[in-house]
């Protein structure tokens, strides 16, 4: 799936759009540019687990930041990763197999196997404000009833 959007709520409200669709154990991989807007679909996401974008820091620091909605939501920032950090170490794996819903920026740090089924979300710039925002491995048919 292909869409484009022009503001950043519009790329909330999609990433709105995408949480209403997640069950417990999916991991949502998110790829693009430092700016692409991953937080803002991530902070639409954690919308759909009813937490408002002021609750959802920035988890670049602390890299996973865990909320205890229903199910579990971890928002995985992987930015600061060093590279050949030992993700088993981090305790990542445990949020990876783990209850919950993974939602993770900069995915492209994480070894090819470290996920198994996955939503990717590739966030492209086009210009200043338009973003081309690709989706794969969601059921388009899940989306159509919202
Ligand atoms: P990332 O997490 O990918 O580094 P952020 O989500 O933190 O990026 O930031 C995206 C920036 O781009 C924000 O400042 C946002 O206001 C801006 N922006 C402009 N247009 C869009 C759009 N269509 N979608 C998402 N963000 C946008
Ligand atoms: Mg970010």
């Amino acid at each position: 799936m292909i869409l484009r959007t022009q503001t950043p709520s519009a790329t909330y409200n999609l990433g709105l759009k995408l949480g209403n669709t997640l069950k417990a154990g999916d991991t949502v991989c998110l790829y693009g540019d430092l700016g692409a807007g991953k937080t803002v679909l991530a902070k639409g996401i954690a919308k759909a687990f009813g937490l408002e974008s002021r609750d959802v820091a920035s988890a670049s620091y602390t890299i996973v930041a865990e909320y205890e909605t229903t199910p579990p939501l971890y928002h995985i920032d992987l930015y600061r990763l060093e590279g050949g950090a030992d993700l088993e170490a981090l305790g990542l794996y445990e949020y990876l197999e783990g209850e919950g819903v993974a939602v993770i920026e900069w995915a492209d740090k994480l070894p090819p196997d470290a996920v198994e089924k996955t939503i990717s979300v590739t966030i492209k710039f086009e210009s200043e404000d338009t973003r081309e925002i690709i989706i794969e491995g969601t059921d388009e048919k899940n989306w159509n009833n919202m």
